[in-house]
Formats: C-alpha cells, structure tokens, sequence
C-alpha cells in the first residue's frame, strides 16, 4: 500500500494476554466473550501490532510492543509468548533494528515501547541504534511520575535509556511530523498519548492506539477498565469515529489478534464496524 511517499507494511511482533474485564471496562462478559473469547484465568488475547513505512530515505516503525526484558513471574502473568519477536517480524519484511530511522512511539506503556530498549552485557541500550525516537513530552513527564493506580504500566527501563542516550525526541501537542505523518494527542487512556495519522489525500488511516484497541471497542461505551479518564475517552471515540466515517478513513488496531484495519458505519447513536480488512491486499 502506497500513501504519498510511503510504502505501508504491516507486521506483528507477539502476543499477550490481559484480563478481559479490564479491556472492556463496564460491557458485561457475556457481550465481550463473543469476540475474545477468555482463558481459564479471563485473560484474553492481544496482538502488539505495527505499520512500517518505507520511503527512499526513512524507514519508520509505529511502537515497539512487548520486548525481552521480561522475567519468568511477568511472562506467566502476562501470558507474553516468546516465540514471535520484533526482529522475526522485521525480518519478514526485509528489514532489521539496524535499519530503522524513526520509531513513533503513541504512549510508554510497556506494551507500546517494550521493545524500545534491549538489554545487552547487563547494560541496557537502544534497540533500534540508528533510529531517532518520538513521544509526546506531556506522555514522557507523566511516564517518570506517574499515579500510584497506573505506575505498574510505565516501566522506566523501557524508555529512560533513550532519554539518557539523547534520542528521545519531544512533540508538544497535534504536531506535524511530515506532509503525509500527522500526531493527534489524546488524554483519556493516560496523558499525552498520539495517535499517528497517515495521509495523502486519497487515502487516510489511523493508527488508534490504546483509544481503541480490537476492533470490538469501536461502540462508544466500550472503554477499557485501565483508562485514566474514560470520559474524555468517549468524547475523544465521539470526535474521531465521526471523521473516520465522514472521511473514510482506515482504522488501524495496534492490539486485534484477527483484524488489522477496519471502516467505520453508524450503528444508532454511535457506531459498529463496517469492513474488516487482515492486509493491505485486500484494500
Ligand atoms: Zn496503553
């Protein structure tokens, strides 16, 4: 898929699982369970998914995803499977950490920047050694002090090496990131999270982020448990689900273990989903 300059890819890099009430916040099991089915334990299963773009001078990478720093207690916590990988993933594509210019990263969620560091002789460094990496300045202030209810998620060896390193870059507020990259911030999942949107005019996709996870939070009310401030969430599912169907845009899943993107149509009041969409190939 071409959007402007950019060849668009799409990998996975692993799975994991968390507990199904947290996802969905106030929907009643019997509703979530349909479309992600629980484990003995009511973990369901999340993907850590990924858009590469590639043009002649950048290759860039949306989120990191869970990383290999984990200890054998988290990994049974978390369910994290060990057989998929960010470099197995890059490598299905052609592409290794070495050759990564630009990692946009949405939140510090350990989820969503994991595997923005790795750990070698004991001393951790970046995993990506040439990239430049990006987050909203508000989202790395409240990273480093974060409440007592959501500092188990910001784990600081995920992202304060790059900081330490100098290639953590700041973006302060809806910035530009080039003619066809925009960042649109959002602040009821945590604070200073940016959704990436692609765009040439013709075609435009989301990259949604932690505002919608699987393509089963599309209706309104379906919030996670974990948001900070799940009004705002709703107001902010309001405003874009609205422009993604006035506008016709792709939406783009960064945990949905079955869809990759997905349009959007009324359902109601609010909205459902309209295409389900695994690849670029059957856009
Ligand atoms: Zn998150």
């Amino acid at each position: 898929m071409q959007i402007g300059k950019y060849k668009l890819s799409f990998i996975e890099s692993g799975n994991f699982r968390l507990d199904g009430g947290a996802m969905f916040g106030i929907i009643p099991k019997p509703l979530w369970q349909k479309t992600n089915p629980p484990d003995e334990v009511n973990r369901i299963k999340l993907s850590t998914c990924h858009l590469i773009l590639q043009s002649d001078s950048k290759k860039i990478i949306i989120d990191t995803g869970m990383g290999n720093k984990w200890d054998e207690k988290m990994k049974n916590i978390y369910a994290i499977d060990e057989n998929t990988s960010m470099n197995f993933a890059l490598g299905k594509i052609g592409l290794e950490p070495d050759d990564i210019t630009d990692v946009l990263l949405t939140h510090l969620h350990f989820d969503h920047t994991g595997g923005s560091t790795v750990k070698v002789n004991g001393k951790l460094q970046p995993a990506f050694p040439n990239a430049k990496y990006y987050v909203q300045k508000q989202n790395f202030e409240w990273a480093m002090n974060p409440s007592d209810r959501d500092k188990g998620s910001y784990i600081q060896e995920n992202f304060f090496p790059l900081f330490e390193e100098g290639v953590l870059n700041f973006i302060n507020g809806n910035e530009q990131f080039d003619d066809e990259i925009d960042f649109i911030v959002i602040n009821g999942h945590t604070f200073g999270q940016q959704m990436v949107k692609i765009s040439d005019g013709n075609n435009t996709f989301l990259f949604c982020s932690d505002l919608m996870p699987f393509v089963s939070h599309i209706p309104l009310p379906y919030i996670m448990g974990y948001d900070l401030q799940p009004l705002v969430t709703l107001e902010e599912k309001k405003k874009y689900l609205k422009i993604a169907l006035d506008e016709n845009w792709k939406l783009f899943f960064g945990h949905d273990p079955e869809i990759a993107f997905a349009t959007v149509k009324k359902f109601g009041e609010g909205y459902t989903v309209d295409k389900k969409l695994r690849s670029f190939d059957e856009i």
